[in-house]
């Protein structure tokens, strides 16, 4: 807390490097690193070098920032304080425990997650063969789904997914809650996947060596590591545990790659032995993992470019994967992290239901002969009405401000999600104290919606038009379509940032002179910024 420029002889002594770990998909990517960096220098400490920002959505992932930082403060150490340091990959080979200990406790066949109440409801048994369920504290709850319906076109490219979930009980024993907490507009809904029995089956098979049904015991092994809160007391399957907790299908890291050639050389662990066949292409094996450890351009042209999941990758080493033991699992796979959804419905007051609006993420890779598919879209786009899947509402970044402030929405694509419960609050409810009609006091909103064509992906547009009908003072949508046909109204292509100029005077009325707000949502980075400087144009 000392002021700026007044260091104490502590800070003004300290040469430091920083660097943060984070995800640029969110809004304040790095913001504690950039913030203590700030903080440090304005403390008079000497940055000893630039402030790294490793990021989830480079092409290498964290490690492109990394490596290169480690490199830096290695050579600044042995510069510094004539240490010689560990040099990345160069403390490959010492042994080191796995993180759990995992045991057989029963040759147990799995049992049914399901059972019918005589009230005809499905409950679901947590703590069996059912979902992955984390403990009540961290907020998570179980969700029934109760209408998942496609709602672009048959014949557009992009299978897009309005999905409504109900909340679920956990057991027979518990009240079957009825309502959802009260929610915000830009609240989101997160959600733990599971994944496709299809990537399970493929990866059993190069796992045949290990049973996929026996249960297991997963406990602590290191006193800093306590085991996961959230497999099943009675024990997890390997099958339970690649469907449900490990991610098999995310593009794997470096580190995953060190991790299995540990495994393949038997570091730390007995091996069984292998014919002279076997033991030299096991040795080739070996080479290759080595070679993506120390090459990262190695690595990014196996894994990142084309899009190759840790299944896959599996594949492609049988005889290291043959070694892997229960035990490593853990060392060698990351749990399956969720996925955040932003909630397309209005829950000022709580309610039985809320909507999502999910696009399905599925692609071409070069090199790879099959489609890549997104985890979690895709496994919410093939739960059909009555699956059950573990959900969390968390407050979202979003910052709504009061109703009489006009407001400039940009939503493109399912960017426009959140927006949908938003214009239902302003306009569609008793904002007030008194018992005035809807709406009232409520300042304009404009909103601004792109997609491709009015007939492929025009998401929510009954909403839409008969919201301009009911207010027509007060809300106005302005559409792009980037792909139109000369039946669509639109001749040419147009973009949100296209219509934005066009109605730029109305824009800066609504900012400047009322004082207005803008809300951009969405994952177009490039849009966001064409956005704002057209802002700053206005
Ligand atoms: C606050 C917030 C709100 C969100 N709201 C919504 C929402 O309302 N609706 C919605 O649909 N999504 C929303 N998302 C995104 C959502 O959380 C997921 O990221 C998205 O559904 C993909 O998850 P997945 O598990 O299907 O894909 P993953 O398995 O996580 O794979 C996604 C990854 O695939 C890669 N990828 C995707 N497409 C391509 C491509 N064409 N070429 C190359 N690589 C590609 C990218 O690296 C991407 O990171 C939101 C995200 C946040 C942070």
């Amino acid at each position: 807390n000392n002021p700026p420029g007044n260091g104490d002889s502590t800070t003004a002594r300290l040469r430091f490097c920083l660097i943060g770990f984070g995800d640029s998909s969110y809004l304040q990517y790095n913001f504690v690193a950039k913030k203590l960096h700030r903080r440090l220098c304005l403390l008079g400490a000497n940055s000893a070098c630039p402030l790294a920002l490793a990021n989830d959505q480079d092409e290498l992932g964290p490690d492109q920032a990394f490596l290169p930082f480690a490199e830096t403060v290695s050579a600044l150490l042995t510069d510094t304080f004539s240490v010689r340091c560990a040099c990345i990959g160069s403390c490959l080979d010492a042994p080191l425990p796995p993180l759990y200990r995992v045991d057989a406790i029963a040759a147990e066949k799995s049992t049914d997650s399901t059972h019918t109440t005589a009230a005809n409801q499905v409950v679901v048994v947590v703590g069996a063969d059912g979902p992955r369920l984390p403990p009540p504290e961290t907020g998570y709850q179980l969700a029934r789904i109760v209408a998942n319906k496609r709602v672009t076109a048959e014949d557009h490219f992009q299978d897009t997914r309005l999905i409504t979930l109900s909340p679920a009980p956990t057991s027979a024993e518990s009240p079957s809650p009825t309502l959802w907490p009260p929610f915000q507009p830009g609240d989101v809904l997160q959600v733990l996947p599971s994944n496709s029995q299809s990537a399970v089956s493929s990866l059993l098979s190069t796992l045949s060596h290990l049973d996929p049904e026996t249960r297991l015991r997963v406990s602590q092994s290191d006193p800093n590591f306590p085991p996961p809160p959230d497999l099943p007391p009675a024990g997890p399957t390997l099958r339970w545990l690649l469907t449900n907790y490990f991610d098999i299908s995310c593009v794997p890291r470096r580190s995953f790659f060190e991790t299995l050639r540990r495994i393949a050389m038997g570091i730390g662990d007995e091996v069984a032995t292998t014919t002279e066949e076997d033991s030299s292409r096991l040795d080739m094996e070996i080479e290759r993992l080595g070679e993506f450890v120390r090459d990262v351009d190695e690595l990014a042209a196996y894994c990142n470019r084309p899009r190759r999941t840790v299944a896959e990758t599996l594949r492609d080493f049988p005889l290291s994967a043959s070694r892997i033991r229960l035990s490593r699992l853990f060392d060698l796979l990351r749990p399956i992290q969720p996925r955040s959804f932003s909630i397309a419905s209005l829950g000022q007051s709580g309610c039985s239901s809320l909507d999502l609006l999910v696009a399905v993420v599925r692609y071409k890779s070069k090199l790879m002969s099959e489609p890549r598919l997104g985890l979690c879209s895709n496994y919410l786009a093939s739960a059909g009405p009555g699956s059950v899947v573990t959900v969390r509402l968390q407050r979202g970044t979003l910052r709504v401000p009061p109703v009489d402030v006009p407001l400039v929405l940009v939503g493109p694509g399912t960017g426009i999600a959140p927006f949908r419960g938003l214009v239902q609050q302003r306009h569609g409810v008793v904002n007030g104290q008194g018992d005035e009609a809807p709406g009232a006091g409520s300042a304009q909103t404009l909103v601004f919606f792109g997609c491709r064509h009015p007939e492929k992906d025009f998401y929510f547009q009954s909403d839409w038009l008969e919201w301009s009908r009911l207010w027509p003072d007060k809300f106005q949508l302005a559409t792009a379509f980037s792909r139109p046909t000369s039946d669509s109204g639109q001749q040419t292509k147009c973009y949100v940032q296209d219509r934005i100029r066009e109605l730029g005077a109305d824009v800066a009325k609504l900012l400047l002179l009322g004082g207005g707000a803008v809300i951009v949502a969405g994952s177009s980075g490039a849009m966001r910024a064409r956005f704002y400087q057209l802002c700053r144009l206005l």
